[in-house]
């Protein structure tokens, strides 16, 4: 299967360092504060990547880092009159739920920066003493880009170009404007660590590189992040590794385009963000997966919540189709007859599994892979229209079955969102019942069932919501889903 290499520039076939296996590593959150879906689309992306590295037979060890030391989150606890190690815990908790919340698999491994300073001052001691860092009389230690002659290769810098065209921290102690901190010495009231070079802190750089070292062992398979990391971030981490161990940090470096908003990118700083909290208060964690696949990860991706309406309608179509595959299948007389429909269902599960593959293994074209689940979904309501009466239990239930594993490969769980759910239907069929009985306005009945709706979905349960949804259909209305809320109209 082919990856984008950002370090090459170029796709390339996947070559695991050890036969069967990847080992990966994507750069996690600051805590200081709940996420925006601008970091979610960048920790999206890497678990359908690992996802599918699992499904097509990996065996993939995926870490991930907490940063739970620095600036942003000491400014934090210094505005809310908290020590840093509160706010670190506070959002590493927030942080883990929500993307539970996501549908994002737990890392394999962890690690927080608090709890490695051992790995990180042994690497910066060997960086030291091979002369390619060098602590300063206030207590920093600065790794010297100078000395490492691949300085520039990943990001695709020169040195000398970058110094009339970036601005840099100017500080006179560095030997170079483009040193960077590996330690930093400690400031009065900020969290500390003693060392050989006095109390500090390790550097953001210095984090990642050395428990990517201590967990994985370096080279890695691959080495993911937001486009926004590739410099500075990425190329310190790597030139360190280079420096301490003489070998590359990964083999293959794979970096998210970002999420933007109004053809901004979406920032803390800039102000222009959502919280993943707040999104998926209003939208299933499947709705926002969906829009977030529609792209292909490098590319940048427009958020918006009309977008996100109309991810909820392919929600829907993934949905209803499985529902009624099913529900043909139970009511289908078994005769194991196939006719020329049957057949032609039968091709367009194999041609939807082939172009999955074919997208996905083509630098995990996930639009591609989408379009191939929606092309079966389209022949599976060409089956269901025009099949009526000569169903074929097995090939109905084959299609949602692989319409449910396709989706499964992307994080798109529709176990729960397909299950029947008894009880809700006969409450809606006793309601709308009891408003023909007694002669209740039918629009007032689907009114009071609309807000049960409302409180299965605000309790997440899909299965009775869709249900109290069918229910008010029989009263003759539809549920319109807006971004203001749910809305009747007679059918
Ligand atoms: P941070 O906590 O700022 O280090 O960000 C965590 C991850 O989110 C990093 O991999 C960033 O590259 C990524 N990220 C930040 N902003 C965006 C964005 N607008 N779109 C996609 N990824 C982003
Ligand atoms: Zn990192």
């Amino acid at each position: 299967m082919l990856v984008y290499n950002s370090q090459t520039h170029r796709k390339q076939e996947l070559e695991p360092i050890e036969s069967g296996k990847i080992r990966m590593y994507v750069c996690g959150p600051t805590v200081y504060d709940q996420i925006h879906i601008g970091n979610a689309r960048t920790f999206l992306s890497f678990d359908v990547i690992r996802r599918y590295l699992m499904f097509k037979g990996y065996e993939v060890t995926f870490a991930q880092n907490l940063t739970d030391v620095d600036d942003k989150i000491i400014n934090r606890a210094n505005e809310q009159g908290r020590s840093a190690a509160e706010v670190a815990e506070e959002y590493s908790d927030k942080f883990i739920e929500q993307m539970h919340r996501f549908g994002i698999l737990d890392p394999d491994i962890r690690p927080r920066a608090t709890r490695e300073i051992e790995a990180m001052q042994e690497m910066i001691s060997l960086l030291v003493e091979q002369g390619n860092a060098y602590p300063v009389p206030s207590g920093d230690v600065y790794f010297s880009v100078r000395s490492d002659k691949a300085y520039g290769v990943l990001s695709g810098r020169d040195l000398d170009q970058l110094r009339a065209g970036e601005r840099v921290e100017v500080n006179d102690e560095k030997r170079d404007p483009f040193d960077f901190a590996l330690w930093k010495a400690a400031k009065p009231g900020e969290p500390s660590w003693p060392s050989p070079w006095g109390d500090g802190r390790p550097g953001w750089h210095t984090e990642c590189c050395a428990m990517i070292h201590r967990y994985l062992g370096t080279p890695i398979d691959i080495h993911g992040g937001g486009a926004d990391l590739v410099f500075p971030h990425h190329e310190n981490e790597t030139a360190q590794a280079m420096c301490a161990w003489h070998a590359p940090l990964a083999n293959v470096w794979m970096h998210t385009g970002m999420l933007q908003i109004n053809e901004e990118k979406m920032s803390k700083s800039l102000g222009n963000f959502y919280t993943l909290k707040e999104v998926l208060d209003r939208y299933p964690a499947n709705v926002v997966r969906i829009l977030m696949l529609q792209t292909h990860y490098r590319a940048p991706l427009d958020f918006s919540f009309d977008r996100l309406d109309g991810a909820s309608s392919s929600l829907e179509r993934l949905v209803g189709c499985v529902k009624n595959l099913r529900w043909a299948a139970d009511a289908a007389p078994q005769d194991g007859h196939l006719t020329d429909a049957d057949r032609a269902l039968s091709n367009a599960i194999n041609e939807a599994e082939r172009g999955f593959t074919a997208a996905m293994d083509d630098d995990f074209n996930t639009a591609g892979g989408m379009a191939a689940i929606f092309g079966l979904v389209s022949a599976a309501n060409k089956y269901l229209a025009e099949a009526a009466g000569t169903i074929e239990t097995s090939v109905s239930l084959r299609s949602a079955d692989c319409i449910m594993e396709l989706c499964g490969v992307l994080g798109i769980d529709l176990s729960k969102d397909t299950k029947q759910s008894e009880l809700p239907m006969e409450l809606v069929s006793l309601a709308a019942e009891r408003a023909q009985y007694e002669g209740d306005d039918p629009e007032e009945a689907a009114q009071a069932l609309l807000a049960a709706r409302q409180e299965a979905r605000s309790n997440r349960d899909w299965g009775t919501a869709d249900a109290i949804r069918d229910g008010i259909a029989a009263l003759g209305l539809l549920v319109e889903d807006t971004a203001a809320g749910a809305r009747l109209r007679r059918k």
